[in-house]
């Protein structure tokens, strides 16, 4: 097995632009000033901190913005991700198939649900699913396709539903498309709709890192799916008297935040956007790295800019190069993300037999340093000077042969 590159140790404490696990807020005095609103109406014991209609409010307005009938606020996405496969009540065997770049919370959901997790190869441009590779894993026993949006560039989910309906599970109907848009909130897919409005259900994530963030913590799911809808708020909140449920409500003051921070979703990926795009073009004469592609047929948030090495360099030469970066440059980056069976030792035991090697030898070839849309214009042409200068380190030290 290649050696996991989530566990080569990387001290961040001195870096000057770091990743994770500190990173991300883009609040301003509309946030502050909804916080202290919730603090002065909650500041009494007749009110208290009963969430209902602050959070109903953001559920509303995220629903509208979306285009979907309906939206529910979670703690976290996480928890979203995990209460929308609870409600397909997955049997031993049911298999759910997913692309193995990925963060390891989506897998780590269809597991904690009893579910079989396939994996399946990402398209080399994008690092979403590759329909080809989801055709071949699909079963009789598929009961969903769970599509992540990758760091921002939105899939094209129309050949996943069409796959799925053509493909339909002997009891339950065609597999549920599940898309995970953790990392493409305000995004529009190749159709042109919202991201949230296709598919069966979709979950966001306000964590610290998110386009948009609740407090660091926070998740939403969006569905046209009245019954679906019902089920994840009675599971967020005990059951609603009849059923298994607990407690996964958001906070009041989180939905407050929120509300402000959707009115500004667009200016803030507009401003990551164009960080992005200026990045593209500094480093387009660097030869060694492959560059995002800029596509005109959908919008790419940039949750990420991914970055490639050579071939020849996998492995070893992209860490020389996160290692120089970080250490000559205090700029940092990081494998967003590995192989996910390669980096969690529960999800390896659960795909035992399994190996996709596209996946694999992409991700070794992966790095993708700081990028955020507070970054001045100082930031970002430092930032891609160290990325030049340290590309030509390693070019030095491994050859530049692709
Ligand atoms: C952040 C993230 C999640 C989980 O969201 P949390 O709110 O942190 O639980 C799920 N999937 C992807 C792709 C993510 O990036």
């Amino acid at each position: 097995m290649p050696t996991n590159p989530a566990t080569v140790p990387r001290a961040v404490a001195h870096l000057r632009w770091p990743v994770e696990p500190a990173q991300g807020g883009w609040y301003t005095e509309a946030e502050h000033k909804a916080v202290r609103r919730v603090l002065a109406e909650s500041d009494d014991w007749r009110t208290g901190w009963k969430p209902a209609t602050t959070t109903g409010v953001f559920e509303d307005a995220f629903a509208a913005s979306t285009g979907t009938a309906h939206a529910v606020t979670f703690n976290s996405g996480g928890t979203a991700l995990e209460m929308v496969l609870r409600y397909l009540q997955l049997m031993p065997g049911d298999e759910v198939i997913s692309c193995a770049i990925n963060f390891v919370g989506p897998h780590l959901a269809v597991i904690g649900q009893g579910g079989s997790l396939v994996l399946a190869e990402p398209d080399p441009l994008t690092l979403n699913l590759d329909v080809v590779d989801t055709e071949r894993a699909l079963t009789a026993r598929t009961r969903a396709i769970l599509i992540t949006h990758w760091n921002g560039a939105a899939a094209d989910l129309r050949p996943f539903l069409t796959l799925a309906e053509r493909h339909p599970h002997p009891v339950h109907g065609p597999p549920r498309v599940i898309v995970d848009a953790a990392r493409c909130c305000g995004g529009r897919t190749p159709s042109g709709r919202m991201v949230g409005a296709e598919g069966w259900a979709t979950v966001f994530s306000f964590e610290s890192k998110k386009l948009m963030t609740t407090f660091g913590q926070g998740g939403m799911v969006t569905t046209d799916d009245q019954t679906l809808a019902d089920r994840l708020r009675t599971l967020r909140t005990y059951g609603g008297r009849d059923q298994w449920g607990t407690n996964q409500m958001m906070t009041k003051a989180q939905a407050a935040v929120g509300l402000v921070q959707l009115a500004r979703l667009d200016e803030m990926n507009a401003a990551r956007i164009d960080r992005a795009h200026r990045r593209t073009q500094r480093l387009a004469r660097v030869a060694e790295l492959a560059l995002p592609p800029t596509w005109h047929d959908r919008q790419h948030l940039y949750y990420r800019h991914n970055l490639f090495v050579p071939a020849s360099w996998a492995g070893d030469g992209r860490d020389k190069l996160m290692n120089v970066l970080a250490e000559q440059y205090g700029v940092g980056s990081v494998v967003s993300d590995p192989v996910t069976y390669l980096g969690h030792r529960l999800i390896r035991h659960r795909t035992t037999g399994q190996r996709c090697p596209r996946a694999e030898h992409l991700a070794a070839r992966l790095l993708c340093p700081c990028l955020h849309p507070r970054m001045t214009p100082g930031d970002e042409a430092a930032i891609c000077d160290a990325i030049r200068r340290a590309t030509e380190h390693v070019a030095r030290a491994h050859g530049t042969t692709a």
